[in-house]
């Protein structure tokens, strides 16, 4: 027998399972207490635009402040939270915080119509309470429903079928929008851009990364850019907006800005960062000479 890192668990000694397994289940099981503690925080990454290189809008992203180890980014947690069945309780406190967040910067700017981007996980798509948190978190902090933007990944609307295709479609009415995240990397089965109240593609980082500018997608035969700008004509054929991810060099959001790409996020416009250094970014942009940054007009969807 031995002893399971905390918390008192005992598990058949096996010499298979690996420290790390040892150390991920330690950390499954301090999640709830972690919420219950207060030790997640949102971190905000700008969307800008490739025209005039406003902020449109931020993706709330989420960062487990641990106690002894520190900032946990959430590739270390999300999994885990989805396996445990605690993300829709952690997904339920991102979406009120973030739309907290929005609110506030609305009120502060309206100006900005700064939009705020959460991110969705499949078993949260599939909660039959997802409708309701939604609106509970629009009407609790009084966030513009057409403020927020909800991120899914292709795969998980592909699970999508009968009463969380409905729930998508009852999110959508709502007024709020609905991207597809990391798109070209899912199962990519492009029949649920047809049914689906989609308003955005977020272009995955891969095919970002292949556009370098450099000379270097001469070597791959400018595919990657060829791919890009066939995304972006199909998005913009079925009349969504696109994102492209992960953008990490002048170089590239100058190619994405002549694809007709319509925003970007990554390194190069700014990392992810604590919720004051967003308002202080909208400070800056106010001040700015010319007009204020604005939405672009929203797209029928
Ligand atoms: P994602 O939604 O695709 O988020 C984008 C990720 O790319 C973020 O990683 C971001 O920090 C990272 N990134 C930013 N700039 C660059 C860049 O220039 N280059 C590259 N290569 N990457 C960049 P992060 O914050 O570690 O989040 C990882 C994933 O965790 C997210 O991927 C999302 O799927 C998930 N996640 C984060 N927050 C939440 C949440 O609140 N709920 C759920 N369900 N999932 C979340
Ligand atoms: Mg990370
Ligand atoms: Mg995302
Ligand atoms: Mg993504």
């Amino acid at each position: 027998w031995a002893k399971a890192e905390g918390r008192g668990r005992w598990a058949v000694y096996d010499p298979e399972r690996s420290a790390a397994d040892i150390a991920r289940s330690a950390l499954a099981a301090n999640l709830p207490a972690a919420l219950d503690r207060g030790e997640f925080v949102l971190h905000y990454q700008p969307i800008v635009s490739l025209l005039d290189g406003s902020m449109v809008a931020v993706e709330a992203l989420v960062r487990w402040q641990h106690p002894e180890l520190g900032l946990i980014g959430p590739d270390r947690f999300i999994g885990l939270a989805e396996e445990t069945g605690l993300i829709v309780r952690l997904g339920a406190w991102v979406l009120r915080q973030a739309c907290r967040d929005a609110e506030s910067w609305r009120r502060a700017y309206p100006e900005a119509r700064l939009m705020v981007n959460v991110n969705l996980a499949a078993r949260q798509a599939d909660d039959p309470a997802i409708v309701e948190t939604v609106a509970e978190a629009l009407q609790r902090t009084g966030l513009p429903a057409e403020l927020l933007q909800l991120e899914l990944t292709e795969s998980a609307v592909m699970g999508t079928a009968g009463e969380s295709l409905r729930a998508l479609h009852q999110l959508a009415d709502l007024g709020i929008r609905l991207a597809i995240d990391d798109f070209g990397t899912g199962y990519s089965n492009l029949a649920y851009l047809r049914r689906l109240p989609i308003h955005c593609l977020k272009l995955a980082g891969p095919f970002v990364e292949g556009i370098r500018g450099d000379g270097a997608d001469v070597v791959a035969d400018h595919r990657d850019e060829r791919i890009v700008d066939a995304l972006v004509r199909l998005a913009h054929a079925l009349e969504l907006w696109v994102t492209a991810e992960a953008v990490e060099t002048g170089e590239q959001a100058e190619r994405l800005r002549s694809l007709r790409c319509d925003t970007g996020q990554g390194r190069w416009f700014g990392p992810p960062v604590p919720a004051a250094d967003i308002r202080r970014r909208l400070e800056g942009e106010e001040g700015a000479q010319g007009t204020p940054p604005r939405l672009p007009e929203q797209r029928a969807g």
